[in-house]
């Protein structure tokens, strides 16, 4: 048995989890750095910022537990509002002097001789951690589609989450390419602002109704006077109900409660949709939330407007002036929005990874980014993900996730802090178990039921975790430490 030691942590991007695990470590007094890439924290809100941006899970709940918001402008916020959030949470609990921006990481490579990892950065300067914390995010590296002609285009094309705000807009014509979350928000954004905006529409979605309203500066005063008002928003029966209902049917397929969805959003089409032409176009021919469910108030009001055109034909390529359709059609355009999402399978790669005995990341993740319980790998000693592969993905809060992540992560850091080990890893065994049961529950959740999207692995699997969302925190409580190898 060791002396217990104070470890030195290194943390990889200043998003929502980094942010989460510097407060954390914080709070215990524990030396950390935050190593962001960018010039500002924020992750995805920060790179995110197209018309229309909201985050579709309520905002009182799209917090960290401890840390309410009263300001919130409305029942679902904007991304700017959740970044002007996050921003105001790291001056609060000072992280934001514990973030090195500008600071990349290139790679990571564990020394089996110190258990020590060495981080280098692009700018040339490297740092040495007992444990690191890899919070880099999932949906980072924009995907662009592989249509030919796409660099001939002559005005501004350009990927979602690098919005130009000097392209063309108002008044404009428009064409948007991708109908997932963010390709429907911005129709939504637009509709009103456009000349004419042209919906390049692949596969289109199932759409869930939900409310949507402005919180007043009489409830933003109730709710900074009595806390509880939040609290009982974000621990809402019907909120934290329909949570439930929601991992239990992506789970059990053909029970009642995704008969419930499933029934929600063909009546939101049906009802909704006046023209029979337009309503076909937006039937999809997939089961509901096997893609990412899209969650709307407006959507379908929106895409009724004479300013949207929602085009389903095939695209032959794009030209200096515009989309060619395989028809022939030509659509002429000032601007063109690509919404066609994000190579989900990255991590924290491109940088270079090399665990215990100099195993790589790439080579371990070779069919699959894997990892136990998403958040350690055999292998890779002392280093823990928040939001990593294979874990909760749906409409719910990720901030929870990361917050549940965030204990069990801790039990095993409190073997590194106490001295009853210098390194802890995953063993092989227990990995392979969990990975084998965890992949054959995954092909029979919903998300495995016949669609293309970025829930799925290059196998065609689901990358999530499949069991309920009890069965998740029940797991979050504590590691099995059994499962667990921990060298002095
Ligand atoms: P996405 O869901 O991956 O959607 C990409 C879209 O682009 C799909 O409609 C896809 O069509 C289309 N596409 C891709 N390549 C194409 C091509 N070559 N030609 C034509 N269409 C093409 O990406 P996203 O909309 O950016 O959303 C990603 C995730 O971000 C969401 O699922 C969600 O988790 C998160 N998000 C959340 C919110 C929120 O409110 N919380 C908002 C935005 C995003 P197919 O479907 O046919 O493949």
């Amino acid at each position: 048995m060791g002396e217990a030691r104070k470890l030195r942590y290194a943390i990889i991007g200043a998003g929502m989890a980094g942010i989460l695990a510097g407060i954390k470590l914080k709070e215990r007094g524990e030396q950390f750095t935050i190593y962001e890439k960018a010039d500002k924290l924020g992750g995805t809100w920060r790179e995110n910022r197209y018309p229309g941006l909201t985050c579709d899970v309520p905002a009182h709940a799209y917090t960290y537990s401890f840390e309410p918001y009263p300001d919130w402008d409305a029942y679902y916020s904007t991304g700017a509002q959740i970044q002007t959030y996050f921003e105001y949470v790291a001056d609060k609990y000072g992280i934001t002097p514990m973030i090195r921006f500008g600071h990349e990481v290139t790679s990571a490579i564990y020394n089996d001789a110190t258990a020590t990892w060495t981080l280098t950065f692009g700018n040339g300067s490297s740092v040495e951690a007992d444990v690191v914390i890899a919070a880099s995010g999932v949906l980072h590296h924009p995907k662009l589609p592989d249509i030919a002609g796409l660099d001939t285009f002559k005005g501004p094309a350009f990927h979602t989450a690098r919005w130009d705000d000097s392209a063309p807009i108002d008044g404009a014509r428009v064409g948007l390419i991708g109908c997932g979350s963010t390709g429907i928000q911005i129709v939504t954004a637009l509709a009103d602002r456009v000349e004419k905006l042209v919906h390049f529409q692949r596969s289109p979605q199932w759409v869930m109704p939900v409310p949507q309203f402005d919180y007043t500066d009489a409830d933003r005063e109730a709710f900074r006077k009595d806390p509880a008002l939040m609290d009982a928003i974000r621990y809402n029966d019907e909120y934290l109900g329909a949570i439930k209902r929601f991992t239990d049917a992506i789970t059990d397929i053909d029970g009642p409660l995704m008969q419930q969805i499933e029934d929600a959003c063909l009546q939101n089409l049906e009802n909704s949709v006046r023209d029979p032409e337009l309503k076909e176009k937006l039937r999809p021919n997939y089961r509901a939330a096997c893609k990412r469910l899209i969650y709307s108030w407006n959507y379908y009001d929106k895409v009724q407007q004479p300013s949207i055109f929602v085009e389903t034909g095939g695209i032959e390529r794009i030209e200096p002036t515009g989309v060619r359709m395989k028809d022939g059609t030509l659509h002429e355009l000032d601007t063109l929005v690509l919404a066609t999402g994000f190579r989900a399978d990255r991590f924290i790669r491109p940088a270079v990874v090399k665990g215990a005995g100099g195993v790589c990341l790439d080579d371990f993740w070779a069919v699959r980014p894997r990892a136990h319980y998403a958040m350690t790998m055999p292998g890779f000693p002392n280093l823990f993900m928040l939001n990593g592969p294979t874990g909760p993905v749906g409409n719910f809060s990720l901030i929870d996730i990361a917050e549940q992540q965030w204990n069990y992560i801790e039990h095993l850091l409190d073997e590194l802090r106490a001295g009853r080990a210098r390194s802890v890893q995953p063993r092989a065994e227990a990995f392979e178990d969990y990975e084998e049961r965890r992949i054959a529950a995954a092909k029979t959740t919903i998300f495995g039921s016949g669609c293309q999207s970025w829930y799925l692995d290059g196998e065609g699997v689901p990358a999530s975790w499949p069991w309920s969302y009890e069965a998740f925190a029940e797991a979050m409580k504590q590691p099995v430490m059994s499962e667990f190898e921990l060298a002095a």
